[in-house]
Protein backbone atom coordinates (compact mmCIF):
# COMPACT_ATOMS: atom_id res chain seq x y z
CA UNK A 1 0.00 0.00 0.00
CA UNK A 2 1.59 3.52 -1.23
CA UNK A 3 2.08 6.33 1.71
CA UNK A 4 3.25 9.53 1.89
CA UNK A 5 5.55 10.58 -0.37
CA UNK A 6 5.16 7.32 -2.89
CA UNK A 7 5.45 7.64 -6.47
CA UNK A 8 2.20 7.36 -7.91
CA UNK A 9 2.19 4.07 -10.49
CA UNK A 10 -1.30 3.82 -11.80
CA UNK A 11 -3.49 6.70 -12.16
CA UNK A 12 -7.25 6.58 -11.00
CA UNK A 13 -9.09 7.12 -7.45
CA UNK A 14 -7.41 6.74 -4.37
CA UNK A 15 -8.69 6.62 -0.68
CA UNK A 16 -6.63 8.76 1.51
CA UNK A 17 -6.37 7.15 5.09
CA UNK A 18 -5.86 9.73 8.02
CA UNK A 19 -5.34 7.21 11.04
CA UNK A 20 -5.46 9.99 13.41
CA UNK A 21 -7.87 12.85 12.55
CA UNK A 22 -10.11 12.59 9.27
CA UNK A 23 -12.57 10.27 7.76
CA UNK A 24 -11.05 8.46 4.61
CA UNK A 25 -11.47 10.77 1.74
CA UNK A 26 -11.25 9.69 -2.17
CA UNK A 27 -8.74 11.63 -4.03
CA UNK A 28 -7.83 11.55 -7.93
CA UNK A 29 -3.86 10.94 -8.04
CA UNK A 30 -2.53 11.19 -12.00
CA UNK A 31 0.54 8.68 -12.44
CA UNK A 32 4.25 10.41 -11.85
CA UNK A 33 3.14 12.51 -8.86
CA UNK A 34 3.97 11.78 -5.41
CA UNK A 35 1.30 10.97 -2.76
CA UNK A 36 1.55 13.73 -0.63
CA UNK A 37 2.11 14.20 2.80
CA UNK A 38 -0.36 15.00 5.20
CA UNK A 39 0.09 17.99 7.26
CA UNK A 40 -1.83 16.69 10.11
CA UNK A 41 -0.64 12.70 10.41
CA UNK A 42 3.30 11.56 9.15
CA UNK A 43 1.79 9.22 6.29
CA UNK A 44 -1.42 8.92 5.06
CA UNK A 45 -2.02 5.79 3.16
CA UNK A 46 -3.28 5.45 -0.11
CA UNK A 47 -5.69 2.53 -1.60
CA UNK A 48 -6.35 2.14 -5.21
CA UNK A 49 -10.17 2.12 -5.75
CA UNK A 50 -10.44 2.62 -9.15
CA UNK A 51 -8.01 2.71 -12.20
CA UNK A 52 -9.04 5.82 -14.20
CA UNK A 53 -6.04 7.02 -16.92
CA UNK A 54 -5.60 11.06 -17.41
CA UNK A 55 -6.33 12.24 -20.44
CA UNK A 56 -2.54 12.45 -21.04
CA UNK A 57 -1.91 8.83 -20.77
CA UNK A 58 -4.82 8.24 -23.75
CA UNK A 59 -3.04 8.21 -27.14
CA UNK A 60 -6.35 9.06 -29.11
CA UNK A 61 -7.38 12.40 -26.27
CA UNK A 62 -4.23 13.89 -25.23
CA UNK A 63 -3.34 15.85 -28.59
CA UNK A 64 -7.07 16.82 -29.20
CA UNK A 65 -7.60 20.72 -29.18
CA UNK A 66 -10.63 22.25 -27.50
CA UNK A 67 -12.74 23.24 -30.62
CA UNK A 68 -14.83 25.54 -27.89
CA UNK A 69 -13.73 28.54 -29.92
CA UNK A 70 -14.59 27.49 -33.36
CA UNK A 71 -17.99 26.00 -32.58
CA UNK A 72 -18.96 29.38 -30.58
CA UNK A 73 -17.71 31.53 -33.59
CA UNK A 74 -20.33 29.93 -35.30
CA UNK A 75 -22.31 33.24 -37.28
CA UNK A 76 -25.86 33.36 -35.91
CA UNK A 77 -29.14 34.34 -38.67
CA UNK A 78 -31.74 36.04 -37.15
CA UNK A 79 -35.24 34.89 -37.80
CA UNK A 80 -36.99 37.62 -38.52
CA UNK A 81 -40.56 37.01 -39.14
ZN1 LIG B 1 -3.86 13.44 7.66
Amino acid sequence: MPISGDKVLVSGIYRVIHPAHRRDQPKAFVVGQNFPSCRRCENCEYVLLKAAPGIAEDPDLRSGKMRRSQTLRKPRKRVSS
